[in-house]
This record gives C-alpha cells, structure tokens and sequence, in this order.
C-alpha cells in the first residue's frame, strides 16, 4: 500500500502527493512501522542501512552516499559548551549539509516514478543538494533563488547544471507559489518540508541513537529556520519511541539566529503557534542558512521542542563566530555559522542549568563551513621568516600550543 501522509496536529489523512493539511500544518509520511528495529549489520551504505523503513528502494548515483556520518566525542568542547559532547557532522553529506538525506528521497522518488521535473526554492544548501540529486538521476531541475543572489552561492548551484531562475518580488512567497506550481505543471518543488524530505531526516536520529546505543543522548540541539529538519529528528525520535526502543527520549533544543528567530520568540511568549516576522523585526546575519522569518513547519518545530521537553534559543553573530572558530580550533571541524550557532547555544544552555554538567549532548552542525570559507574575506594574520631564520623561530613554537 502507498504510504499517505497524515497531519501530527489533528490527524486528518491525504494521499501521498500532499503537503499540507487543511489546518493549515505541514503534513508527513504516514509509515506503519510495526516491528521497527535497528539493523542488526549494514547491508546498504550510509542513511540506506535504515532502508527497511525508508519509502522507497535504495537509489543509485549520489543518493546512495547520503547520511551514515560520524558521531565524534569531541572532549575539547566539552569545556566550552559545559557537558558531554558529541558531535554529528552532517557537513560529510555529498553536497556537505543533511538537505542530502531528504534529496536521496525526495529527488529518488520524483525520479524513479519518471515524469516530472523537480525544482526547488533556495539559494543556500537546498538548492545545491536538490540539483546534485537531480544531476545523478538526469532529470531537469529549476532552482529559485532571490534576484540579489550574491555571484559565490550562484557558482556553487550552477556546477550541478540546474535551470536557474532569479525571481523578482517578496521571496518567502515562493513557498507557496511553488505548491502552486506543482498542482498545475510537470515539476515536483521539493521544499524546506516536504513529507518524503523529513522522511529522509528521521535516519540523523536514528544513528545518533545507533551510535550511542545503549546511551540515550539526554539533549540534541541542532539550527533551525524553515523547521523542516528537526521535524524529522522529531518524528525519529516518536519512531523510536512507538517502537519501544528509546524509553526517555532525548530532549531536542532548536538555534536560532538573533537576527531572525520567529520560533523563539513564540517559545518565550508561551505561545503555541509561531508566526512570520515583521520585515522591521529582521536583521542580517552570518549565520544566513537559518535566516527564515516565516516557518513553514515553525509550528511543528515549536512542538517537538515543547513534547520532548527542550527550549527554542536565540544566539548573535558574535557568539556564532566565537562557535566557529572553537568547533576549528578545539575539535578541528569546519562548520558554517549556522552549525556553530549549536556550541553557542550549548554555552547558553548549561549556563542556565536547563543542561547540566554531565549530561550527554549531541551538536549537530548541519552543514560544512568550506562553502564560505576560502574567499579571503577574513585577514588572516600570519608571519613572514627568512630560510635561514627558520630553525630558531621553530624552536621558539610554544609546545604547549
Ligand atoms: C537548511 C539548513 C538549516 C535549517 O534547516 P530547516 O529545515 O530550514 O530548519 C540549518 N543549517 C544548515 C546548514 C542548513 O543548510
Ligand atoms: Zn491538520
């Protein structure tokens, strides 16, 4: 039977093809998982280990490479962030953020039923990973991004070949002018939460889970923008649960960047619904993966947070940029500030107690930062020394450095 997709709010039921319910939330996947279990061995690579619950068969191409990245005890953070920590490195996808894990779905399924293009809304990683998964299966691609799309992120995107589109006018309204496009034309837009993407995120969590087992994490934290992605971490960790698998579930902290941060303003308001932004309310930032001041799954988001017993936090550029540089210089990732904004918050949140010293956290940054880095846009300071010089200079290097 195919799968249909049902609303986690009121629990209306559509068909497969739908992507949000009439209350107005976004919908997933409706997978009857009775017996879930953990694999017993890999009989396929990475996110494709977890195929027995995935919606369709194990794809070829790039797809195939999606997801099984490492689980890193980083001790070096530990002191900074005030816990235990882990970190998962969603920046080792083949397009270098987790988007891989919902394309190797999402983009797989449109493909393998043959007839439509796929199309995507994004300037940033979406877009990358929608039109590389496009790319592997040969299968046209539209990417819409803002009409100031600055020229680095456009060369990113077009190496994959996709028809790029810059768009006049209000872009956050694409999201549902490209719902509207995929009722009416050949093209299936695979956006921030689409059902088959989050179906796709479910398997972050579960090789968290796998990793640690029989550890439970006590917290996750990882960025959040339109929402889609903790979504699915969300919706892995009820799998789980359903399944008898996890009995305390892991708290999920989301990050947002001051700049923009819808979902924590509903969160300190104690409100159950989280609404657009107004444009005066917001700003720029460094962290510009995470910069959506209207949520498509906000809501859904703010949710997850308030039924797994985490919080929503806000952090500023500054602190973003301090992360960065202590994910490089402490545990030797790149991250981009999006990611970092996890250690950021991580501080914050055994600062406030709502984690304590001891407990097991696992940070996710979601995408690699060797996207941004490498322009020479930050001085580097660095020291100029003669052959001759050299030996001396070297054994002046503090080797407690
Ligand atoms: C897309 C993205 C996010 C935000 O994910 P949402 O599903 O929009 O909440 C966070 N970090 C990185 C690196 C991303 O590419
Ligand atoms: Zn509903």
């Amino acid at each position: 039977m195919a799968p249909a997709t049902v609303c986690y709010r009121c629990d209306a039921r559509f068909g497969e093809d739908r992507v949000r319910c009439d209350c107005g939330e976004p919908l997933w996947l409706d997978q009857d998982q009775p017996g879930f279990a953990l694999p017993a061995e890999a009989a396929s690579p990475g996110m494709w280990r977890y195929g027995d619950h995935l919606p369709i068969g194990v794809p070829d191409g790039v797809a195939s490479a999606a997801g099984g990245t490492p689980l890193i005890r980083s001790r070096r953070l530990d002191e900074v962030a005030g816990c235990r920590v882990f970190v998962k490195d969603e920046g080792e996808n083949p397009t270098g953020s987790y988007k891989d894990r919902g394309s190797a779905v999402a983009v797989s399924r449109v493909c393998q039923r043959g007839e439509d293009a796929v199309g995507t809304v994004s300037y940033g990683n979406m877009a990358m990973s929608t039109a590389a998964h496009a790319a592997s299966e040969g299968r046209p691609c539209a990417v819409l991004v803002p009409a100031d799309v600055p020229a680095g992120r456009l060369e990113l995107i077009d190496q994959y070949d996709p028809t790029i589109l810059r768009v006049e006018g209000d872009y956050g309204e694409l999201y549902a002018d490209a719902l509207e496009l995929t009722r009416t034309l050949p093209i299936r837009f695979l956006l921030s939460d689409d059902p088959w993407r989050i179906s796709g995120y479910r398997t972050v969590l579960f090789e968290i889970v796998e990793a640690l087992h029989p550890e439970v994490p006590d917290a996750i934290v990882l960025p959040a923008s339109s929402g889609g992605f903790a979504s699915g971490v969300w919706r892995g960790i009820r799998d789980l649960q359903e399944a008898g698998l996890v009995d305390q579930p892991p708290r999920l902290y989301l990050v947002q960047t001051a700049a923009s941060d819808p979902i924590t303003r509903a969160y300190e308001a104690g409100r159950d619904e989280v609404t657009a932004l107004p444009p005066a309310d917001v700003g720029e930032t460094i962290a510009r993966s995470i910069g959506n001041p209207d949520p498509p799954s906000g809501t859904r988001a703010l949710t997850a947070v308030r039924e797994t017993g985490g919080a929503v936090c806000s952090v500023t550029d500054e602190a973003i940029e301090t992360a960065r540089r202590q994910f490089a210089r402490r545990a030797g990732l790149c991250v981009e500030p999006a990611s970092a904004t996890t250690l950021a918050a991580a501080a914050r949140l055994t600062e406030r107690g709502e984690v304590e010293t001891g407990e097991s956290v696992v940070l996710v940054p979601t995408g690699t930062g060797f996207k941004e880095l490498g322009t020479g846009a930050t001085p580097v300071e660095s020291e100029s020394v003669t052959r001759e010089s050299l030996r001396t200079r070297i054994e002046g290097v503090d080797s407690g450095h």
